[in-house]
């Protein structure tokens, strides 16, 4: 089915944001710039050999609306992309319509690549029309003045809602919802780690409850795993290259335990042993712990670094909606 496995690439270019999007936790301000592309692009170079080189996501924040940030017109974001078959950027759209047009005929003519959109969505407003046309009535003018369409007939953007804390007045149907009334399925982004690796726990505290209470039959947690779940996801900041954790959904986590090439050449040898020993500590980490090591979910959950989280959090418990995941037999399947 898959000749080679994807690397997805999040190339981080903006800190803090005008917007406000609901539960948003990584608009926080700080210096963004892009170092080390050179080594980046020799890597990358590399990794075209053995891998499929996917899609580049530009973000975190609003790319048309943060505080600060590289350009995404900036020739070394330009060279960065060239690599990739699809660029996809992160942005509310809640712009005015000029600014909007403006952008998109700007990046149809600077990116020969497909484009998609990461749009992130306020959960508690799911059921709001007006709210829900708007954002269509924006996607639409952003692809008419693209140039080209956006995406691909079954994924011209994403919709990303934060995980909350606080989630009692989250709809327990909200996934469903997103399918039938907002025409694409919703993803649910846990980007906590941004902050460090400790902001993860109040996460973890709360997401097997809130997947396990909201997915039913139809929904695609499961789904997501052998789709998304398949190959590598890097994140790129300020000229550092770390490994991304998967859970529901590749998890940014800016600690040294996930970094890469700490004192190696960027060679695609040294990413697959740093790699390769990430696997062995998360191996070892699902031996140690108490509910992972009898599991029969622990080769998946270590290949995707779940127990280096659990270790390094001290979380004695299981992190996953279990059951769902038993339920839809997801066991081994996303490799
Ligand atoms: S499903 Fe839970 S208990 Fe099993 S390996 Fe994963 S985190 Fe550990």
């Amino acid at each position: 089915m898959f000749d080679k496995w994807e690397i997805d690439v999040q190339l981080d270019i903006t800190a803090g944001c005008q917007r406000s999007c609901g539960d948003c936790v990584v608009s926080f301000n700080s210096p963004m710039f892009i170092s080390r592309a050179k080594d980046f692009n020799g890597l990358m170079s590399q990794c075209s050999e053995e891998f499929f080189l996917g899609n580049l996501i530009l973000g975190p924040t609003d790319v048309f609306a943060s505080n600060q940030s590289v350009d995404y017109s900036d020739p070394a974001v330009l060279e960065i992309a060239s690599h990739f078959k699809t660029v996809t950027l992160s942005t509310s759209l809640l712009g005015k319509k000029i600014d909007i047009i403006n952008h998109a005929e700007k990046i149809g003519k600077l990116f020969t690549q497909q484009i998609k959109l990461s749009i992130p969505v306020d959960l508690r407003e799911v059921d709001n029309k007006k709210y829900r046309d708007h954002i269509w009535e924006k996607i639409n003018l952003f692809e008419e003045h693209l140039g080209r369409p956006l995406g691909t007939s079954s994924r011209k953007v994403y919709f990303i809602g934060n995980l909350p804390t606080k989630q009692d007045d989250i709809d327990p149907n909200i996934f469903d919802k997103f399918v039938k009334d907002w025409g694409v399925q919703l993803d649910i982004a846990i980007n906590n780690g941004r902050k460090g690796i400790k902001d993860l726990k109040p996460v973890f505290d709360n997401a097997v409850e809130f997947f396990t209470n909201r997915i039913d039959k139809v929904n695609n947690f499961p789904g997501a795993l052998m789709e998304e779940g398949r190959g590598i996801d890097l994140l790129f900041r300020n000229g550092e290259l770390y490994y991304m954790p998967f859970y529901n959904e590749r998890i940014g986590v800016l600690d040294n335990k996930f970094k890469l090439f700490k004192n190696q050449d960027w060679t695609l040898d040294n990413l697959i042993k740093d790699i390769n020993s990430l696997m062995v500590e998360s191996m070892e980490a699902s031996q140690a712990h108490p509910e992972c090591a009898t599991c029969d979910l622990n080769s998946r959950c270590s290949l995707f670094l779940i127990p280096v989280l659990l270790n390094s959090l001290d979380i004695e418990t299981c992190v996953q909606p279990k059951e769902v995941m038993k339920k839809h037999g997801s066991y081994n399947q996303a490799h």
